[in-house]
């Protein structure tokens, strides 16, 4: 997000936005019509625009991905424990949790950040009913062995895919693997709709229910069959989600120049862990993390190093989801030791099209100095 600094600070992110005049003249028809939510025209184009990027065979949009999951695993008619991971942002468990259903953390791998499959079934009881994991900063989870456990125990999986916009792993777009997958078009993602969120899955029956559901579960004029809520994508994100689909490979191409080049600064520096890049993943290069683990500088200082030269990178994810406030009386953060580990010595860079490359060097100069 574009925040009120003077132009010389860096910000972790900068929202991408298509040229002016092409969005004014798609507005055009938005005042001729006054038709301006409740699936309108830019609604139908743009859901089908991305059935097709995304490779997926079903897909219903939201106002945002948080709704998208919400509304995803209320669609899935779970109960009692899904199993999920402390390491992600809060929509994941409060997505869960504001279901009526109760979160169970599995810890993560210390290698991509993803949920640790070998821990997986231990965690499964009778009241499980699913497990969301989340493909973290574009690393995508063990989606095989994720699949193989699901199907013997007969859970639901639902991907929390909102750092995967665009990806494919061994050829299939992200969205294909497990029951469903939300993405998130969020301003500050690699491809977002000023707001926005879709659900792609694999059941065509789903749709009807996601359709009723994110319109109040209104059936008909006169009939309302189920509780929904509102999560209906209005006609300006459509808008400005058809236009940034426009830009995206090239700003992803940008991205990955940009990820190339810290790489090659800080991999096999002592101390300095990356994530290795798996090559069966076409990646959107959404985020730029580094571990600092046993580096002669920790994660703190050197976020504060970096914020002395107004260079704003981020601690994310951190703090762990099972110590925020709402939900550390309940759950044990030691329970997860390497999530816990890795959100104190985790920092995203700064990382966006538009970011200059002499930037990045300047970053890996402070950082190595
Ligand atoms: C951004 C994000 C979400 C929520 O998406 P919104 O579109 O902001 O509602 C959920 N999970 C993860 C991991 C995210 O990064």
């Amino acid at each position: 997000m574009t925040e009120d600094r003077p132009d010389h600070s860096i910000a972790v992110t900068r929202s991408s936005l298509p040229p002016l005049e092409e969005y004014v003249e798609m507005l055009k028809p938005l005042w001729e019509s006054a038709w301006l939510t409740n699936m309108g025209e830019y609604h139908k184009q743009f859901a089908g625009q991305l059935k097709e990027y995304l490779h997926v065979p079903n897909l219903e949009l939201f106002v945002n991905g948080h709704m998208a999951l919400e509304l995803l695993l209320q669609a899935m008619d779970l109960s009692g424990e899904v199993i999920t991971t402390p390491f992600t942002f809060a929509s994941t468990t409060h997505a869960i949790v504001r279901n009526g259903l109760t979160p169970v953390f599995c810890d993560i791998n210390p290698v991509d950040y993803t949920l640790d499959a070998d821990r997986l079934e231990s965690l499964i009881t009778e009241k499980t009913s699913a497990i969301v994991p989340v493909h973290v900063y574009g690393h995508i989870c063990d989606v095989e062995r994720i699949a193989e456990i699901a199907e013997r125990h007969h859970l639901k999986v639902i991907y929390d895919a909102a750092h995967t916009f665009g990806e494919e792993y061994d050829g299939r777009g992200i969205g294909q693997f497990g029951d469903a997958s939300m993405f998130s078009f969020h301003a500050t993602k690699v491809f977002h709709s000023i707001e926005g969120g879709a659900a792609a899955f694999r059941e065509e029956a789903l749709a009807p229910v996601l359709y009723e559901l994110k319109n109040f579960g209104i059936t008909g004029y006169e009939s309302v069959e189920s509780v929904g809520a509102n999560g209906k994508m209005n006609e300006f994100q459509a808008a400005m989600g058809i236009l940034n689909l426009r830009y995206v490979d090239a700003e992803i191409a940008k991205r990955k120049a940009l990820v190339m080049r810290y790489r090659e600064r800080l991999s096999g520096v002592e101390g300095i862990r990356l994530s290795p890049e798996n090559p069966k993943v076409r990646y959107n290069y959404a985020y730029m993390p580094v571990v600092f683990d046993g580096y002669r500088k920790d994660r703190d200082q050197i976020f504060s190093e970096l914020a002395e030269h107004d260079i704003h990178a981020r601690k994310y994810f951190y703090p762990c989801v099972n110590s925020y406030d709402c939900y550390k009386d309940r759950y044990d953060a030691e329970e997860t030791p390497v999530a816990a580990r890795i959100s104190r010595q985790v920092l995203t860079l700064p990382l966006y099209a538009g970011l200059e490359p002499e930037t990045v060097d300047l970053i890996c100069d402070l950082i190595l100095r």
